[in-house]
This record gives structure tokens, sequence and C-alpha cells, in this order.
């Protein structure tokens, strides 16, 4: 049995279930070899039994609260530390992830899986919402139109390389960084960039991938009807091991 898991504590975790769920019932033939379930994950024990995590987007500082009140902050720091496991991060999930965050809450916590650092809330005040047919073929099989659905969404602003854990030479008080030392030493792929967003010269990267461990800005499993991004994660993230 494999298990998968989205963390429960706050925001779009119940969205992230049924579209796995749909994925198997959609691909009876490509998936009747092995028995999946799909759970809630609120306790430790929860979370050590499954083979993969997603951490839903939210709020980010709501997750994080709820995560230390709960007791959950060492078993999860201890979870993304096991190379076995898949995590996916989207929106809020992906600023948990994180290794470093630029204008978080100052109690805000966060896991360390990627090294990247994030911004919180990087699309501005007009445009907090919209939604965006990408391009995704270059990772994902013919998957050229996926409707990406931002809310509030934050962007992955740098990329950490080299050893993440050295102390910079003047330490940005307003960057908040991971609990743990852990340091991801699989190749960190930018996925997707949104490239002139607003008309303005920019890049913005919204996905990565690091080993396995993904992160995404956006919403898939609020994509109408969409569950090619959820199958992906399916095959790559939780079968391909
Ligand atoms: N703005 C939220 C945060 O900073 C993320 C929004 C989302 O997950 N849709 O946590």
């Amino acid at each position: 049995e494999i298990v998968v898991g989205a963390l429960a504590l706050q925001g779009a975790f119940k969205e992230h279930l049924d579209y796995f769920q749909k994925v198997i019932e959609l691909h009876p033939q490509q998936y009747n070899h092995y028995s999946f379930k799909f759970v809630e994950v609120r306790t430790e024990s929860e979370l050590n039994n499954c083979h993969a995590l997603v951490i839903p987007g939210g709020e980010s500082t709501a997750i994080s609260l709820i995560a230390e009140r709960t007791h959950m902050l060492q078993p999860l720091l201890d979870f993304i530390k096991d190379e076995s496991k898949s995590v996916w991060g989207t929106c809020a999930g992906l600023i948990f992830l994180a290794k470093q965050l630029k204008n978080g809450k100052v109690n805000q916590k966060l896991l360390g899986g990627l090294n990247v650092q994030v911004v919180r809330n990087a699309f501005g005040r007009q445009v907090n919402s919209f939604e965006s047919k990408l391009d995704f073929s270059s990772f994902i099989k013919d998957c050229n139109d996926f409707p990406a659905v931002f809310i509030r969404a934050p962007v992955i602003d740098k990329l950490l390389t080299g050893d993440v854990n050295e102390k910079d030479e003047e330490e940005d008080p307003n960057i908040i960084k991971s609990l743990n030392n852990y340091n991801n030493k699989a190749s960190l792929e930018v996925l997707y960039t949104l490239d002139n967003f607003d008309n303005n010269n920019n890049h913005l990267i919204v996905a990565v991938r690091q080993g396995n461990k993904l992160g995404t800005s956006f919403h898939p499993e609020l994509a109408t009807e969409d569950y090619r991004f959820h199958k992906w994660f399916i095959d790559e993230f939780v079968l391909s091991k």
C-alpha cells in the first residue's frame, strides 16, 4: 500500500487528496497493480505512515504556528531529511518548505527542504490572484496549457547554491532561515519561470524541483477538472522510486 498524505493543519488539503483520488479513478488500467491511500496528516504517526507528503496552500504563518502548537515541527523536519520521502509544497506550502524567506512574520518557521529563498505575496496588490495557461510540456508530457491558479502567491527569489548553511558576511535580519541545517544535495532545477509578467522585464521562478522535493507557487489542486499535475506527481515522485 502506498500512502500519500496532505498536511491537514490549515488550507487546501482536501482538494489535493480529491485530485489524487481522481487521477487513480481516471486511469484504472495504469494503476491497478497498486493500492493507494490518500490521507489527511495531523499527527506524527499519520505522517510517518506516508511515503509522500503534500504541504498545501493556505497561510504559511498559520500552518507554521499550528505545526508548532501541535508538536509537528520536529516530525516534519525529520520527514524532509529522509531522502526516500517525496514532498511537494504548493504556495504557502512552498514557503514552509523553503530554506529562506525574505518578508516573513518574525515567528514564522521554515522546514528547509528546498534550497531556495522565497518572497511572500510577490505579485503586488493589483494582481493578488490570477489564472494563467502555462506551458509545462518541458517536464509534463503534452501539458502545454495548464490552468495555473495564483492566489497571493510567493515567488522563488533566489536559488541557494553552495553551502547554504555557511553564514553570510552581512546577515540580513529580515531574512528568516530554516530551523535545521539540513542541506538538500540534489541538483536544483527550475521547472518554470514566468517571463515579462505585468509587462515588466522580469523572470519570476514559480516551480522548482530538487531531487524528490517539489515547490510550486501556484495551486494545481484548484485547476478546474485538470488532474495532469497530480498525475505527474504520482508518476514522477511517488512511483518512480
Ligand atoms: N500569501 C500566503 C502566505 O504567505 C500564501 C497564499 C496561498 O497559499 N495561496 O502564506
